[in-house]
């Protein structure tokens, strides 16, 4: 059996940049405001700094008006609570996101609940999550979102198929499997109580991997020739690896995803993208104009 395809993920994040920059630069020279992110970080974990700053940077490449707000750690809930919903009332503001993890003591539960669902640049509220759940999406979140862009520039057929998504979390794996039943594909999730995931992986034609387990997947999880997506992201002394064994799997899979270089650069274009979704509703602008 030959190689799996590698899917791409810079190149596909970078086509989805490209277009948000002619739609943005489109509506600056008709004299309308430009979109404006706001991330907002509270504490100083190393790895949320570096995340902020790619976002921050990555939304401003592309023409969006974006900053940051950074809170110390020990800066009350009741403040980071306040600080959002001021974002909610600034009408330059389309899309708020908080970085998590937050410092212990501040609930992201609290400070979901009263972020506008439709300023949820992450789409990680009750609200955005129910209307996925509803098939009448909004916001999606953005890993998920990403990884369906990645599957569709690949043509990696999903109707009638068999997914399995491992993992079931609200920020990647609970999304994931709501938007492959949106396309029609018969989804399984698997997680952390699952008997023999193994076996049921096995089956997928498209598997998802979203455990947060370094090298978790190898060849025995996947079916010959399926479409293999690793979200997992651990950072080892050799570099950053994902969920899925790489090498061995990749004489198997069909196609497969790296780490890095896949899941990752679109995770952050579909930030941008959702803060553009969101611009474009609260503008009014008609669906052809909207689209990405
Ligand atoms: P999480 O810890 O919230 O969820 C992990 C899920 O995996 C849980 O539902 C758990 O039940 C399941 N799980 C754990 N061990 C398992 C096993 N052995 N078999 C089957 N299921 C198992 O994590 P998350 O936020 O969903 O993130 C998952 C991974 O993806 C992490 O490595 C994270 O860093 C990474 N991530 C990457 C991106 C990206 O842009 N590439 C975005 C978000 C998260």
């Amino acid at each position: 059996m030959g190689e799996a395809v590698v899917l791409d993920g810079r190149k596909v994040a970078e086509s989805v940049r490209q277009r948000l920059t002619q739609r943005i630069a489109a509506r600056r020279e008709a004299g309308a405001r430009v979109p404006g992110l706001v991330v907002i970080r509270v504490g100083d974990d190393p790895a949320s700094e570096v995340y902020v700053n790619n976002k921050r940077r990555a939304a401003a490449a592309v023409g969006m008006a974006a900053r940051e707000i950074h809170l110390a750690a020990d800066t009350p809930e009741a403040e980071v609570v306040a600080t959002v919903q001021a974002l909610n009332q600034d009408p330059a503001v389309d899309g708020i996101l908080v970085q998590l993890p937050l410092p212990a003591g501040i609930s992201s539960e609290a400070v979901l609940e009263v972020l506008d669902p439709a300023k949820d640049a992450d789409g990680l509220t009750a609200d955005n999550l129910g209307r996925l759940a509803a098939g009448k999406p909004r916001l999606v979140p953005c890993t998920p979102r990403g990884i369906l862009e990645l599957l569709d520039q690949y043509a990696i057929p999903l109707r009638g198929r068999r997914a399995v998504v491992v993992g079931r979390s609200r920020l990647v794996g609970m999304p994931m499997a709501l938007l492959l039943v949106q396309r029609d594909a018969t989804v399984t999730i698997v997680h952390s109580r699952t008997p023999d995931a193994q076996a049921i992986a096995r089956e997928a034609d498209v598997l998802v991997v979203a455990a947060g387990r370094r090298g978790l997947v190898g060849p025995e999880w996947v079916k010959p020739g399926a479409a293999v997506v690793d979200v997992g992201i651990h950072r080892t002394a050799e570099g950053i690896e994902g969920d899925v064994d790489f090498a061995a799997v990749r004489t198997c899979a069909g196609w497969l995803t790296p780490v890095p270089g896949g899941v990752g650069p679109l995770t952050v274009a579909m930030l941008l993208a959702n803060t553009w979704t969101a611009y474009a509703a609260r503008e009014g602008l008609a669906a052809s104009e909207a689209a990405i």
